[in-house]
Formats: C-alpha cells, sequence, structure tokens
C-alpha cells in the first residue's frame, strides 16, 4: 500500500476530506438550492457505504485525519449511524464530524451519538421563525433548536452553529445568535455568502462582511479576543468575548480567502473528487471504485487529483467562474 502525504504542488497538505452522503435535501435554503425541481444525481450514481469507508480507509494511510459527512442533508440518508460506526471504527481516524440543517436532528442525534460521532455543525442562520421560513421555504425552526437542544443533553463533545451571513437580510440575527452561543455554550459560526447558490442570484453586494459582523457583536455585546486555542489553518478565524463566555466563528470565504492554508478534499455524494469548494475540474473516483481498481491505484489517482490542484479560488476577481454544480450537489 502506498504510504506518503497528499501534497500538492504548492506544498499544502492535505489532511481532511469532507464527504457528502447524499445530495438530496429536505429543505431548500435559497443561496444553495432552487426552489423546485433540484437536479439530483440517479440513485445507483450515490456512493455506497462500503464504497465511501473504503475510500477513507485508503486515505487514512496518505495523512487524511479527519472526516466530515455533509450533503445535501445527510440525515436524509437512511441507515447514517449504521456509516458512521463503521467509519468511527475505522484506525487512525482522529475526528469525525457531520454538519447538518438539524431539521431530523432530535431523533437521529442519540443513534448517531451511539454509533461514535461526537461533533456536530448545524446550520441555523436566524432565531426568528419568519426569517426562518423565508430562507429555507420551510417552517421547522422549532425542530431545529429542539435537534440541538438533544446534542447538548447527550453531551457532543462540540456542537456548533453554521450561520451563513447575507447582506439586507440577516444583520438583525448576529446579536441573537450571539447570545443564544453565550447562553448555550455552543460556538456560533458566521460564513460568508458564497456564489454557490442554484440560481446565480449572488451578488457580492448581498455579502455580509466577517469584519463588519465581529465590529457589531463588538459594539453590541463587548470586545472580542481571538480564542487562544484557535486553529490556525482551520477556514473559521475564531473568538470569545472578553468575559470569557461565548465562542465566534468568522468564515471569510470571499473577503479574506484561506486558499493558502487549505487542507481540504472533497468527495460528492455521485463519488467525485474534489479539491476546492469551487473547482471546475474533478475527479472521477466512483468510477475507479466500481472498475475493480485495487487499493494502490485508488490511492494513486486521489494523490494524482491533488498534485493538480490550483493555488485558489478566485472570487475577487473578474477571473472568477462559478462551478457548475450549486452548493447541495457539491457538498458543503
Ligand atoms: N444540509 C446541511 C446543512 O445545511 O448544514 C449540510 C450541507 S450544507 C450545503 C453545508 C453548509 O453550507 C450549511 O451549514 C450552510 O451554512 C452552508 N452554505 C450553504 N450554501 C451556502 C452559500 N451559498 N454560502 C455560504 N454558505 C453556504
Ligand atoms: Fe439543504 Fe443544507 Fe442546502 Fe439548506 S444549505 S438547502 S439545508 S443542503
Amino acid at each position: 500500500m502506498a504510504d506518503g502525504q497528499l501534497v500538492d504542488g504548492y506544498g499544502r497538505v492535505h489532511t481532511k476530506l469532507r464527504v457528502s452522503v447524499t445530495d438530496r435535501c429536505n429543505i431548500r435554503c435559497f443561496y444553495c438550492m432552487p426552489e423546485d425541481n433540484p437536479e439530483y444525481a440517479p440513485r445507483d450514481d450515490i456512493l455506497r457505504f462500503e464504497e465511501i469507508v473504503r475510500v477513507v480507509r485508503l486515505l487514512l494511510p496518505l495523512g487524511i485525519r479527519k472526516v466530515r459527512l455533509t450533503g445535501g442533508e445527510p440525515l436524509v440518508r437512511r441507515h447514517l449511524d449504521r456509516l458512521v460506526e463503521q467509519l468511527a471504527a475505522l484506525e487512525g481516524l482522529a475526528g469525525l464530524a457531520l454538519t447538518t440543517n438539524g431539521l431530523l436532528l432530535a431523533r437521529q442525534a442519540e443513534p448517531l451519538y451511539r454509533a461514535g460521532l461526537r461533533h456536530i455543525n448545524v446550520h441555523l442562520d436566524t432565531l426568528n421563525p419568519e426569517r426562518f421560513r423565508f430562507i429555507t421555504r420551510c417552517d421547522a425552526l422549532d425542530d431545529v433548536l429542539a435537534g440541538i437542544d438533544r446534542c447538548l443533553e447527550l453531551g457532543y463533545e462540540s456542537v456548533k452553529i453554521n450561520a451563513v451571513a447575507v447582506r439586507g437580510l440577516t444583520e438583525e440575527d448576529i446579536v441573537p445568535l450571539a447570545h443564544f452561543a453565550r447562553r448555550l455554550g455552543v460556538t456560533v459560526r458566521f460564513i460568508e455568502f458564497m456564489p454557490l447558490d442554484a440560481r446565480n442570484s449572488w451578488e457580492r453586494d448581498r455579502v455580509l462582511f466577517a469584519a463588519e459582523i465581529l465590529e457589531r457583536l463588538s459594539e453590541a455585546i463587548m470586545p472580542l479576543v481571538p480564542a487562544p486555542d484557535a486553529d490556525p489553518t482551520a477556514p473559521a478565524q475564531e473568538f470569545v468575548f472578553e468575559d470569557g463566555v461565548g465562542r465566534i466563528g468568522l468564515i471569510a470565504s470571499v473577503s479574506r480567502p484561506f486558499c493558502a492554508s487549505c487542507n481540504r478534499l472533497r468527495l460528492t455524494a455521485d463519488g467525485k473528487l474534489r479539491y476546492c469548494l469551487f473547482a471546475i475540474e474533478e475527479f472521477d473516483l466512483k468510477r475507479l471504485l466500481r472498475s475493480g481498481a485495487d487499493d494502490a491505484e485508488i490511492q494513486e489517482f486521489v494523490r494524482r487529483a491533488v498534485a493538480r490542484k490550483w493555488e485558489g479560488h478566485e472570487i475577487n476577481t473578474a477571473r472568477f467562474i462559478k462551478p457548475p454544480r450549486p452548493m447541495y450537489s457539491i457538498g458543503g
């Protein structure tokens, strides 16, 4: 079996893999999904659990240490806890996490915890029911809140909230979400709206910038200081309020891209390997998996894909080309 790390042409070492387990979703956030007729991959094209586990197992000797399951909405994939159980049992995997919209979480938090999941990110942009409905085109704020409560009751090691920040829409949500973080002891991470929506409605002036969020929170609550234990390679810059209560993350993908320290790869639900959320090219790992390739061939294929990784996305330049797949289809 081939050993060694997954290093690209810019010297970046890859240690994290995001695996989309489905492109289906039970809601329709406007910045991710079209309201009607999302284009889903045919069911036969979706990677089976044993294929996902094989890929992760083969990437561990190449330096992948952390895996995050995402989608679409991962909790709509049947028997997800069985996948979690198999991944959690892999020797050498240092972290297994999941990102969910939380709608089905109150019911699934416990089987997932029993299967070995300890880290969960719940997507919640607002505590205001009307805005929640406007953003997601569905009426389920209480279900998401119940899911978060359930994770806290069960003792998940980390519960983080992902809030997409959209100018002209979510300004009023920032302070209430920060109070929510302070009250419950969860981390709230604000993510700048990125050009990955299905209807091409993104414009730069709809991005609520991280720097403004920081300023707003410091004025309305109290100053934030850099978190002493923050991971410098993580996309989120982390802060804590001066009194030590409440942790805030800022993911400034648009205003302050973190490409130079990017250490992530992505696997789409239909088995395409991607070296960037915004990549234009992708690599058909599923075809290889289903053509009887041996382990060494699969590892070599991934190595070659990583070697082709570009320096970074160019959102802030006129050269930027939006990837053909929207967020739900890539896996966020
Ligand atoms: N369905 C799950 C969820 O909503 O968390 C997992 C998949 S979703 C694509 C992953 C994350 O992407 C979400 O938590 C949301 O915060 C983020 N997201 C989706 N569309 C986005 C966009 N256009 N810009 C920035 N973040 C986005
Ligand atoms: Fe579904 Fe998540 Fe996309 Fe919202 S952001 S539509 S919950 S996949």
